[in-house]
């Protein structure tokens, strides 16, 4: 078996409860309720190598050792489904196909981590994933796996589900606890981190849905057994892709982490349209720098896209062809950071505008040399903005002045798009 979020046979529609159960479903829960201890849970995590699935990687055990043990009154679990980037589906995929590893995946993390309250905290525009979730979580009730003594344990648990009003900076932990609380999702200053100090004062866990799912697996099946799926040695685990843009097949699909980003593209997405050549890919959703041909081979892991020059980010891969201009891409991305911008710090708030006025500007063939150096002191200051909104919008910026500088010159000194006039013919 080297697929554990997409096992079940299809993806048309929603795995249910009962064929859930029937293929091992609920299973590490009732092993863990009867055997383990919640340390043992924890160690396991912290062996698997899991790394956060939502984009920053940081590994998933380790996370949540950060928790302290003593401190009393509640502490808390939140999802975090707030997925709002451009090309960036996988856990919408997950949700409209199997809520019931949610479930469970977070039932094991709340029993590690001694939360009995937790939250699911879901895009506004996600609604046959909110009403997946919704029955999920009421038949696991019923099934006596939620709510008090599951299994005949001592652990209780609640779950909710929260769906957001729908803001980017939502998916940023320290805002979406804000907006939980009902306050304006502005982020928090850290430290006090959420572990210690988080949702209404207390320890508080958030991790991404795609994160929570690989739990049940590597308590049914060892932290071992968990790292020997990934496609590099280093690796842990698989990894949801979803490749959009200008391939044969558009898709998200589950395959060992550490795949190398060429043999996603040709052997799983059917290669580029006809006609189409490769020219670049965002490699990891829209804050990650570009990657071109030369990036082919790069195994996509966490450790190997950093090395290369970007980030695995959330496995959102967006390719484009030869009839790109990179320029408008750029812009693109960059007019979405600056609209989703909360507008708590000066440097994202007036620094964003700006940055799309000058890429406007050349796109228009109305630049000026000059540009460049401004774009480039704007992707080195704006890493001092208070999250990571603002450094990560400059992330395609980066990548465009490293990669295509050549292209944006071209613009500036031909007053026209070099890529549309090639396409003229
Ligand atoms: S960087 Fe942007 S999103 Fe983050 S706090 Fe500042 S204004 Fe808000």
């Amino acid at each position: 078996m080297s697929q554990i979020l997409f096992r079940h046979d299809r993806l048309d529609r929603a795995v249910t409860f009962a064929e859930y159960r029937a293929q091992g479903g609920f299973r590490a829960l009732e092993t863990a309720l009867a055997d383990l201890s919640p340390d043992a849970v924890q160690q396991a995590v912290i062996d698997s190598g899991l790394r956060g699935r939502g984009g920053a990687g940081f590994p998933t055990g380790k996370k949540w050792s950060f928790v302290p043990r003593n401190l009393p009154g509640p502490r808390y679990l939140i999802c975090n489904c707030d997925e709002m980037e451009p090309g960036t589906y996988k856990d919408r995929v997950l949700l409209e196909h199997n809520p019931h590893l949610l479930v469970e995946g977070m039932a094991l993390a709340c029993y590690a981590l001694g939360v009995e309250h937790a939250f699911i905290f879901i895009r506004r525009g996600y609604e046959l994933a909110a009403l997946n979730l919704k029955s999920s979580i009421a038949e696991a009730h019923k099934a006596g796996f939620l709510g008090a003594n599951i299994c005949g344990s001592t652990f209780n648990l609640d779950l909710d589900v929260h769906q957001s009003a729908g803001r980017y900076i939502c998916g940023e932990e320290t805002a979406l606890m804000n907006a939980l609380e009902g306050i304006r999702a502005n982020p928090r200053s850290k430290p006090p981190f959420p572990a210690v100090k988080g949702l209404w004062g207390q320890p508080t866990v958030v991790n991404n849905v795609e994160t929570l799912a690989n739990i049940p697996a590597i308590v049914a099946h060892g932290p071992d057994w968990f790292k020997a799926l990934a496609a590099t040695p280093e690796g842990a685990g698989t990894k949801l892709f979803c490749v959009s843009g200008h391939v044969q097949r558009p898709l998200c699909l589950e395959l060992p982490i550490g795949t190398p980003l060429g043999e996603i593209i040709d052997s799983h997405c059917g290669g580029m349209r006809p006609g189409s050549t490769f020219k670049a890919c965002i490699p990891g959703g829209a804050s990650t720098p570009y990657f071109t041909r030369d990036h082919w081979t790069v195994p996509m892991d966490f450790d190997p896209v950093a090395k290369a020059g970007s980030r695995l980010g959330t496995g959102g891969i967006v390719v484009f062809d030869q009839t790109t201009c990179m320029v408008a891409a750029t812009l693109n991305l960059v007019r979405f950071f600056a609209r989703e911008s909360c507008g708590w710090c000066t440097p994202c708030r007036e620094g964003l505008p700006f940055v799309r006025h000058i890429l406007e500007r050349i796109e228009a063939g109305r630049g000026d040399m000059a540009d460049i150096e401004v774009l480039r002191e704007h992707v080195a200051k704006l890493n001092y903005a208070f999250c990571a909104l603002a450094p990560g919008a400059m992330g395609p910026v980066e990548g465009l002045l490293r990669l295509f500088e050549d292209e944006v010159r071209e613009h500036i000194t031909r007053g026209k798009c070099p890529v549309r006039l090639t396409a003229k013919g």
